[in-house]
C-alpha cells in the first residue's frame, strides 16, 4: 500500500513544542491503538455505546456523567447548545432553528480566547464582564438576565488573583441557577483536574482527548452533572442534530476510554522527574554555547504544572530564523518561539528520550 506518510512526502516532525493540534496533537500509545483497532472490527449500537462508555468515563473521573465528543471543542459546542436548549425548550431536531432568543453567556474579559469561537458556534451571545485589568463580583451580579443560559470558564495560566475565582463564580450562579462551563482542555496534567473543577460545582468540565490524555486526536471528554450530560448527548451524534456533523467514530470512544484509564493510572509523579531530567540535559547541553543562555521555565504556555527550557539565543540569531530552520532540518523539529524574548522555549513532554538528544544535537549543530 502506499498509502503513508512517505509516499505522500509528509516529513516525521520531532515535537518539543507542545500538544499543537496542527502538529497532530499527541501520539497515542500502543494499548489505546489496539482498543481501536479491536473496536474496528464489529458494529455496534452507537447510543448504546456512548453511554457505557460514559457511564465508566464518569466512574474513572469520579463524575455523575460523562460524554465523548469530538475534541474539546464540540465539547464546548454541545455544551453551550445544551444550555439554550433548555432554556428554549426545543428539541434537538428543531435547535436552534427559529434562533433562540435565551442565548447569553457570560464571561470574563480575560477568558476570551480563540476557542471561544466553538461556544459561539452553538449560537451564544457572549456578554463579557470585567476588563483585561481584572473583574469584580459586581461586573458578574450585574450581567445575569432573563436571557442568561450560562457562565463561560476557561481555565488556563492567565487565571490571575485580580478576575473573579472559579469558587466565587460558581456560588455566584448557583444562586442565579445559571450552569457553568470550565473549558479545561488543556488543563492535564494533573490528573485531578478530571474531578477537581466539577467537584467545585462546576457543571460540566471538557477536557481535550488529544493534548496530553494521548486519546485519539478528534476526541474531547466532558464530565459533569447528569442532566447537562444528558442533554448532549440527545443533542449530539447519531441524533439527527446540533452535533450530527461533529460525530464520534466507535474507535474514538472506545480509545479515549482506554486512554483515560491509563492516564488516571500513570505515575505522574515519575513523569514529571522524566520531564526534568529532560529539561536539564538541555539546559546543561544549551547553556553558555554559542552565545545562548539556557534556564528552566516554570510553569508551561498552558500553565500545566511541568517545566520547560527556555533558550535565549544572541541578537544575530532571531528566533523565527531559528525556528524555521530546525523545521527544515533532518529530521524536522519544532520548537516555540518565546512571545516576548529572543528565545526558544523546549517542551519534554511531548518528546522521548531519543527524540530529547536529538533536539539538543539539532539546535547545536544550527548555533555555530
Ligand atoms: C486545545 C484547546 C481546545 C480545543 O480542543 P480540541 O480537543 O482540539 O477540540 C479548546 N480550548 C482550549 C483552551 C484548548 O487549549
Amino acid at each position: 500500500m502506499s498509502s503513508n506518510y512517505k509516499s505522500l512526502g509528509i516529513r516525521p516532525i520531532v515535537n518539543a513544542n507542545a500538544t499543537l493540534t496542527k502538529l497532530g496533537g499527541s501520539l497515542m500509545p500502543a494499548e489505546v491503538r489496539q482498543v481501536m483497532q479491536d473496536a474496528a472490527q464489529s458494529f455496534v449500537d452507537m447510543h448504546d455505546l456512548q453511554q457505557k462508555v460514559g457511564g465508566r468515563l464518569a466512574e474513572i473521573t469520579r463524575n455523575e456523567a460523562a460524554f465523548v465528543s469530538c475534541g474539546a471543542a464540540t465539547g464546548l459546542l454541545l455544551a453551550t447548545a445544551a444550555c439554550i436548549q433548555k432554556a428554549s425548550g426545543a428539541t434537538y431536531e428543531n435547535f436552534p432553528n427559529p434562533p433562540e432568543t435565551q442565548n447569553e453567556v457570560i464571561v470574563q474579559r480575560m477568558h476570551r480566547n480563540p476557542y471561544d469561537y466553538a461556544v459561539r458556534q452553538a449560537g451564544a451571545s457572549l456578554v463579557e464582564i470585567g476588563t483585561m485589568n481584572g473583574t469584580s463580583p459586581d461586573d458578574l451580579e450585574n450581567a445575569y438576565s432573563s436571557s442568561t443560559v450560562a457562565i463561560f470558564w476557561f481555565q488556563g495560566d492567565m487565571n490571575q488573583p485580580y478576575e473573579l475565582s472559579l469558587k466565587d463564580v460558581i456560588q455566584s450562579a448557583k444562586k442565579h441557577g445559571v450552569p457553568v462551563i470550565v473549558d479545561g482542555a488543556a488543563q492535564l496534567p494533573p490528573a485531578s483536574n478530571l474531578w477537581n473543577f466539577t467537584q467545585q460545582g462546576a457543571d460540566l468540565a471538557i477536557f481535550s482527548g488529544g493534548k496530553d490524555l494521548s486519546g485519539p486526536q478528534a476526541s474531547g471528554l466532558v464530565v459533569g452533572k447528569w442532566e447537562w450530560i444528558e442533554r448532549l448527548r440527545v443533542l449530539g451524534a447519531p441524533n439527527h442534530g446540533v452535533g450530527r456533523p461533529m460525530k464520534v467514530g466507535k474507535e474514538e470512544m472506545m480509545g479515549l476510554l482506554a486512554a483515560v484509564e491509563r492516564y488516571v493510572s500513570l505515575d505522574h509523579d515519575h513523569l514529571l522527574e522524566v520531564y526534568e531530567q529532560r529539561v536539564q540535559i538541555w539546559i546543561q547541553g544549551l547553556n553558555g554555547k554559542g552565545g545562548l543562555s539556557a534556564k528552566r521555565d516554570y510553569p508551561n504556555e498552558a500553565g500545566q504544572p511541568v517545566p520547560r527550557a527556555l533558550v535565549q539565543l544572541p541578537d544575530k540569531l532571531p528566533k523565527d530564523q531559528l525556528v524555521a530552520q530546525l523545521m527544515d532540518s533532518e529530521p524536522a523539529v519544532s520548537v516555540a518561539p518565546s512571545e516576548a524574548l529572543n528565545a526558544i522555549l523546549l517542551n519534554p513532554m511531548t518528546v522521548s528520550d531519543e527524540e530529547t538528544q536529538i533536539v539538543l544535537d539539532q539546535i547545536l549543530s544550527l548555533i555555530y
